[in-house]
């Protein structure tokens, strides 16, 4: 079946949390109805554990706190002992016993780290992001972590922003599947289970259109905007049963996430009929005082509960401010109950409540150096499914082991031990990763020597000190790698970057040891976490892999990829520019009165220079060739209650077995508002052996035809519809349909 294009329709439009039964509703109610004040706002209320760079972190909250019932929840405490020992204290020495919620940012990986978000939305494979936060959180549940601070689900435009890392890239439709995915690896179909956490949908909302790519930035972004392209994954997270909501640093149009009741309760709510339980963002209430809607701290307080936040992170301003707010009437007690019935109930659904020490099981936790083999090989899987082939030119690789003796691998990041965990690392450690090198010389093999020379000190030095063994090196090899990025702390929260090329002195290294290889193979791996601005390189390196930051097993997928015993199958998940300065770019743009010309100054685009990307959505390259057929339609007409199949031939026309993602897009060409040239509306990762053919088919139904008009209302309108189907999304073959309605006028479409 096609698990991606169907996705949009097997889920439900009820929250699969739903209420669940009238004994949950019973226990809560009677949980709150004996719960002082104090009480109550201890539940409200999470406190952070100290970051260490080793062991168990220390928590801020004093276990006399505890015992007074104040703390419902810890964040980056960790640790069988620890998370045990302070559990007890709750539950026994506490007057009502309630569980504490220990909680973690567990991204991509806890101990096994697995490739970043970005690079496992490349595999275009859910099941890749699925397993991975399943392990993650088999992994994470074992020191006692109960909750993740994940998925991200920001759809990113702008690749300055270091947090694209986090999420699935551009688009919101690959970025629903994703989204969904991770929470169902996280939660599994049973949150209660001791290997199951529960998932955090964040940061709600559009925290990825932040203005100039700068962190924490406003969103400047009209309603129509946040719903067609921001909220989509939030949606189906969801319809995947995600147990809580995060809101986000960012202001839109001028209201703070954290203060925003249109948000946190009227769509997350009241639309889309969530009934878990919404975390701030560190600190993120009291930051409504700086954004400038808040006087102090009681403001900050009164609004964040009643926009609809139920749990403090850090702030603390429910826990002293909220008192005070209560006995002057400002605030009503059924906001504060509403907000720890949320509370209680995600821990009765944890199953907190019938066996706190279920998670925290120190025979599970993971010595350095002793990941499980099972979990290993699915990094490896991940990280291999993750790889983009970039570009190819005259078929330098795969790399051909008869040809070579001496291989020269060059770049600092080669011999990083650190950067493949990527941001977010958990309790992931270097001696767990397979350095590029290592998974190189294995791949190698002993008929190959494999020298390895940085080339520069370090992936920021501009000093070209390097370059002579560099150049000495490539001069004495048969073929020469180079792997050359960014570091990982490069990417993530508060790292934005102003210019999206090669940090330091590393372009100067590629073009001196590609200039001193002559005519032998070069290749360029690159090791990062956003979509770089590399023109320069594809003009002068004829093979670039994208491997981003993989995991403990990037080493191994990277050299499978080199010497062919991986054939790449990903896809990038996000549009990759010229120049930094082409940025925001993205496939799904809309068109102006004006489009790109290049024999025409007059319309959208540079001077000088073209406005197309360098790599687009979608694009990934193979070591075979597929080929498509035309796109035949069910019927060149459907009615709004119908579905119509897409199905195209897709061949491998060339010598070895090979992973290809079929995409189809769907385009508006006339509609009451401007609409974007194309959108993703379905998807699917398929094998296939040298010569063989497969037909792929998507169903449509006129849910993929529907936008958010000027009201904004979600619409489908009569008339004329493309498809396009291919292997990216600027190589794709059209046909055309129409849709018609009975009155031949616009539909809702909910
Ligand atoms: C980040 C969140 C994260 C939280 C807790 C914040 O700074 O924005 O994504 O979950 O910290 O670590």
């Amino acid at each position: 079946t096609d698990r991606a294009a169907d996705f949009a329709k097997s889920v439900p439009h009820v929250a699969a949390s739903g209420m669940r039964d009238a004994s949950e509703q019973a226990f809560v109610d009677s949980v709150l109805a004996r719960m002082t004040l104090p009480e109550k706002l201890g539940q409200l209320t999470q406190y952070a554990g100290q970051w260490g760079q080793t062991g168990p972190r220390v928590e801020t909250a004093t276990e006399d706190a505890i015992r007074r019932g104040e703390v419902g929840s810890f964040l980056s405490v960790w640790g069988a002992d620890v998370t045990r020992r302070l559990q007890r204290i709750a539950v026994e020495e506490s007057r009502l016993g309630i569980p504490i919620l220990f909680s973690h940012d567990v991204i991509h990986g806890f101990r096994t780290l697995f490739p970043v978000p970005l690079a496992e939305a490349a595999s275009w494979d859910p099941d890749v992001a699925r397993e991975s936060a399943r392990i993650a959180a088999a992994e994470a549940s074992a020191y006692g972590i109960a909750w993740t601070f994940a998925p991200m689900m920001d759809v990113a435009r702008d690749a300055r922003w270091g947090r694209v890392v986090e999420g699935a890239g551009e688009d919101p439709h690959l970025g629903s599947v994703m989204a969904a995915a991770r929470v169902r690896g996280f939660q599994g179909t049973d949150l209660r289970a001791p290997l199951s956490i529960a998932a955090t949908a964040k940061h709600f909302a559009a925290y990825g259109a932040a203005e100039g790519g700068r962190d924490y930035n406003i969103a400047d972004i009209p309603e129509r905007t946040l719903r067609e392209t921001y909220l989509p994954p939030f949606r189906a997270a969801v319809c995947a049963g995600a147990a809580t909501f995060m809101a986000s640093f960012n202001e839109i149009g001028g209201v703070p996430a954290h203060a925003s009741r249109a948000l946190q309760t009227d769509v997350l709510r009241g639309e889309w009929g969530f009934n878990g339980m919404v975390v701030s963002d560190w600190g993120g209430l009291q930051e409504l005082i700086p954004h400038g809607v808040a006087a102090g701290r009681a403001d900050a307080a009164r609004l964040g509960l009643r926009a609809g936040v139920d749990m403090d992170m850090v702030s603390e301003v429910y826990l002293k401010e909220l008192p005070a707010e209560i006995a002057a009437g400002r605030v009503p007690m059924a906001e504060v109950d509403e907000a720890v019935r949320r509370v209680l109930r995600l821990k009765y659904r944890l199953g907190l409540f019938a066996n706190p020490y279920a998670r925290g099981d120190t025979s599970r936790e993971l010595p350095a150096g002793r990941l499980p083999a099972e979990h290993r090989r699915a990094a490896y899987e991940a990280a291999a499914r993750s790889v983009v082939l970039l570009r190819n030119a005259g078929g330098v690789l795969p790399l051909d082991r008869a040809r070579i003796r001496r291989l020269a691998v060059i770049g600092p990041l080669a011999a990083d031990r650190h950067s493949p965990l990527g941001s977010w690392n958990g309790a992931g450690r270097d001696e767990d990763v397979v350095p590029v090198l290592d998974g190189i010389r294995r791949a190698a093999g002993s008929g190959i020597t494999v020298d390895y020379t940085a080339g520069v000190d370090s992936v920021r030095s501009t000093s070209g000190g390097g370059f002579a063994a560099a150049v000495r090196a490539a001069r004495a090899a048969d073929a020469v790698v180079l792997v050359v990025g960014e570091t990982e702390d490069m990417t993530g929260e508060a790292s934005s970057r102003v210019s999206l090329d090669l940090p330091g002195a590393q372009r100067e290294l590629v073009e001196a040891v590609r200039a001193a290889a002559g005519r032998k193979p070069v290749a360029v791996v690159l090791m990062n976490g956003r979509p770089l601005a590399l023109e320069w390189m594809h003009d002068t390196v004829p093979a670039i892999v994208e491997a981003w930051f993989g995991g403990v097993e990037m080493g191994n997928a990277v050299g499978d990829v080199l010497f062919g015993e991986v054939n790449p199958g990903g896809k990038l998940p996000m549009t990759f520019p010229r120049a930094t300065g082409q940025v925001p770019i993205y496939y799904n743009y809309r068109q102006t009165g004006r489009p790109a010309d290049p024999r025409n100054e007059y319309t959208t685009g540079y001077e000088r220079s073209p406005s197309t990307p360098l790599y687009p959505f979608g694009h990934g390259l193979s070591y075979t060739r597929f080929t498509y057929g035309a796109p035949r339609l069910s019927a060149a007409r459907m009615g709004a209650g119908d579905t119509l199949s897409v199905t195209v031939e897709v061949t491998n026309a060339g010598g070895r077995a090979g992973d290809e993602v079929v995409q189809l897009y769907v385009r508006d060409p006339v509609a009451a508002v401007t609409r974007p040239v194309k959108e993703l509306r379905g998807f699917r990762r398929i094998r296939l052996n040298p010569g063989e053919t497969r037909a792929v088919t998507f169903r449509l139904t006129v849910d993929d035809l529907a936008f958010w008009d000027a009201a904004p209302r979600r619409i489908a309108e009569p008339g004329a519809f493309v498809v396009q189907v291919g292997g990216s999304s600027e190589q794709v073959q059209s046909a055309e349909f129409e849709l018609v309605t009975v009155d031949g006028g616009a539909i809702a479409v909910p």
